[in-house]
Order: structure tokens, then C-alpha cells, then sequence
């Protein structure tokens, strides 16, 4: 079963494809719930927790197994905002939220191109939003019946996106 009984305070993953939004509902659902953010990204240039730099995809090669030992006792603690744009590597048993963000292309293409993205990047992260790729991901890796799709279109999304999981999370028990 992915709930874990022992923990006080619910885990949740907030995955999406880059730009949809996952650092600011993170950090604004972190503040709203006392929940820990942890984003991942800037754990792994932390720690380095990475084999070295991908030239073409232009990020840093994220080690997972190393990443899953880092946050391994803190998750079993609970209430954690994880912040990633992957899903899979986790260990099922850690969440019990998984959050998909999903954005419309043309507003996610200007987000992505003011962040300086261009070329393979760009469109790679486009490719990935069309075909749904990381609400595919966690369907494949989590129970349905806690992964949540939210829109993240525009600034009103984000205001009822952490009104609706800030009641979810006041409202969770642990499994007894
Ligand atoms: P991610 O962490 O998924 O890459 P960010 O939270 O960094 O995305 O958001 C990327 C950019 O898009 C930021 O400038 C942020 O302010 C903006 N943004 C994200 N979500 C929304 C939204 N729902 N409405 C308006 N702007 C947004
Ligand atoms: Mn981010």
C-alpha cells in the first residue's frame, strides 16, 4: 500500500513538465500548510547528487539512487512538498498526493522562452506538456486514485490550486 501509517503529516509530490509552475505552488502551498519544500533540482546541485552535466540536454544528470537515500528518513517523517519534474524513481510508498501541473502550450512556450530556453529544450518541453508525459508518468507509478491534475494556466489556477490542497492536506489522518 503507498500510505504509510507511521507518518503524522501527509508527503506530496508536485511533478509537471518544466515551467508549469511546481516552485511557485510549492513554495506557496509550503507556506500555507507548514508542510517542508523540498525541490528537488536545487537539492541535487546542493548535495551533488548528480554523474556530471548533460551537454545536450543542458541540465545536470541527477542520480536517483543517491537522491532516494538523501531524502530516504526524512520522508518517512512526513510532510514534504517534493518539487521535481520526474516522478518514477521514487519510491511509491513515500506520497500520498501526487500532483500533475499541467499548462496550455502557447502559455507555456512564452514561460519557457522568457526563461531563456531555446532550440531541442524548448521544444523537448513542449513535446512534453502535448503528450502529457509526466501525468502519464505518475499514472504509471502511483495508485490512480491520488494523482490529482490541476491546471496551471494563469494566476487564479494557482490561488484555488493551493485553497483546494491546503484543505486536502488539514484534512488527511494517517491510515491506523
Ligand atoms: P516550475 O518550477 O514548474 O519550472 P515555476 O514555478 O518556476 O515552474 O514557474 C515558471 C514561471 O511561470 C515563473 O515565472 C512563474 O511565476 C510563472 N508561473 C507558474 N505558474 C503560473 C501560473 N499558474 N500563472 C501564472 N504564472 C505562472
Ligand atoms: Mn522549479
Amino acid at each position: 500500500m503507498a500510505q504509510d501509517s507511521k507518518r503524522s503529516r501527509p508527503n506530496i509530490l508536485v511533478t509537471g513538465t518544466p515551467g508549469t509552475g511546481k516552485t511557485t505552488t510549492s513554495t506557496a502551498l509550503a507556506e500555507s500548510t507548514q508542510l517542508r519544500h523540498i525541490n528537488i533540482g536545487e537539492l541535487v546541485r546542493e548535495k551533488n547528487l548528480h554523474d556530471g552535466w548533460d551537454d545536450e540536454l543542458e541540465c545536470h544528470v541527477i542520480n536517483e539512487d543517491l537522491v532516494c537515500d538523501e531524502l530516504e528518513d526524512i520522508m518517512e517523517q512526513g510532510g514534504n512538498i517534493v518539487d521535481y519534474h520526474g516522478c518514477d524513481f521514487f519510491p511509491e510508498r513515500w506520497f500520498d498526493r501526487v500532483v500533475v501541473l499541467q499548462t496550455e502550450n502557447s502559455v507555456l512556450y512564452d514561460r519557457l522562452t522568457k526563461r531563456g530556453y531555446t532550440g531541442a529544450k524548448l521544444t523537448n518541453n513542449i513535446e512534453c506538456e502535448i503528450f502529457q508525459v509526466l501525468l502519464e508518468e505518475a499514472k504509471e507509478s502511483y495508485p490512480e486514485d491520488i494523482v490529482l491534475a490541476l491546471k496551471s494556466d494563469t494566476i487564479e489556477d494557482i490561488t484555488r490550486n493551493i485553497a483546494i490542497l491546503t484543505d486536502w492536506v488539514r484534512n488527511w489522518q494517517p491510515r491506523s
